[in-house]
């Protein structure tokens, strides 16, 4: 998927700001590339290793792009110790083929990474990411 900059900064950044718990949010656009990001509290009771969004802010957010004509492109969260890859977990739990499942390790806090993934029927394939 097609990216800008200040997103995938604006998503480290919030993975920095919630470390060393998991961070998520959604970004949206109205076609192809996001201009969109939702951060999202994580609610789950291990927020270190496991995610769960906010139900309330995530139905906000889905308001917030059906009331502005965006589609709902990419779900992100944080790996705080482990690697930009889906955990089994997250492979489990991601019901919705259509959007993009960004991770961002911060495994080498000097030196995040940020991958895209797409999850169907549990099955996982990288994507590539151009980051412009
Ligand atoms: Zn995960």
């Amino acid at each position: 998927m097609k990216i800008s900059k200040p997103l995938v900064e604006a998503m480290v950044a919030h993975a920095g700001e919630t470390y060393p718990e998991e961070c998520c949010g959604l970004l949206a656009g109205a076609v192809g590339r996001p201009t969109h990001l939702y951060r999202i509290q994580n609610v789950h009771e291990t927020p270190k290793v496991f995610y769960e969004m906010a139900p309330k802010e995530q139905f906000y957010a889905f308001k917030n792009m059906r009331h502005n004509g965006l589609n709902l492109l990419a779900i992100y969260h944080s790996h705080p110790e482990s690697p930009a890859r889906p955990s089994q977990s997250d492979i489990r739990l991601a019901y919705d083929p259509e959007p993009c499942y960004l991770l961002i390790s911060l495994q080498q806090l000097d030196q995040p990474q940020v991958r895209a993934y797409r999850i169907v029927d549990g099955a996982v394939a990288e994507e590539p990411l151009d980051v412009l």
